[in-house]
């Protein structure tokens, strides 16, 4: 078994409500845990501006899929939840992003981890902090620092009852 950071992030349907089945759905894929999950947070778009605000979280699974194979189901989970892909940055009802694979790196045509640009984004960085803090990931750095680093500008915890 090897420890994953995944990203949710959902601004259509109740994007509140899609996070929060897509993080029970990933604690039911084949061999895999949902060892735990941050609070959800309410964030401001990025890159396409006109578009509702996000909720994102980030989980750590406990997985016995290999890389790509966890890809696989994260992106069958998106086609289980309705998503569309438009254009770069447009609205989605989900978005699972792989963070971070313990002990692998690697640059291929549809899979890059650790993921290039988690580093540069406060909608990330900011509830992988919460659950990860002290934490230096290899290829990545010091979670906590970086995500200070960002700030939180358009970053809202919510409420376990939110
Ligand atoms: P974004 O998440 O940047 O908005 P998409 O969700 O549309 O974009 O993802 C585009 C493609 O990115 C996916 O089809 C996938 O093959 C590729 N990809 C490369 N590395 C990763 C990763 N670490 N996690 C998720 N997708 C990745
Ligand atoms: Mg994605």
């Amino acid at each position: 078994m090897t420890l994953a950071y995944v990203a949710l992030g959902s601004n259509l349907e109740q994007p509140d409500r899609q996070v929060r089945a897509a993080l029970a759905a990933l604690g039911r894929l084949a061999g895999t845990a949902l060892l735990r999950h941050s609070s959800l947070y309410r964030t401001a778009p990025v890159g396409y501006a006109d578009q509702p605000d996000f909720i994102n979280a980030v989980a750590l699974l406990d997985t016995a899929l290999p890389p790509d194979a966890l890809l696989d189901e994260l992106l069958a989970l998106e086609q289980r939840f309705g998503r569309e892909r438009s254009f770069r940055n447009a609205p989605r009802v989900l978005d699972l992003d792989l963070l971070y694979y313990e002990g692998i790196f690697l640059e291929g045509p549809r899979l890059t981890l650790p993921h290039p640009r988690m580093h540069q984004r406060a909608f990330v960085m900011a509830p992988l902090a919460e659950i990860a803090a002290g934490t230096t990931l290899p290829g990545v750095g010091d979670v906590s620092a970086l995500a200070a680093a960002l700030g939180a500008d358009g970053i809202e915890r919510l409420d376990a009852a939110d």
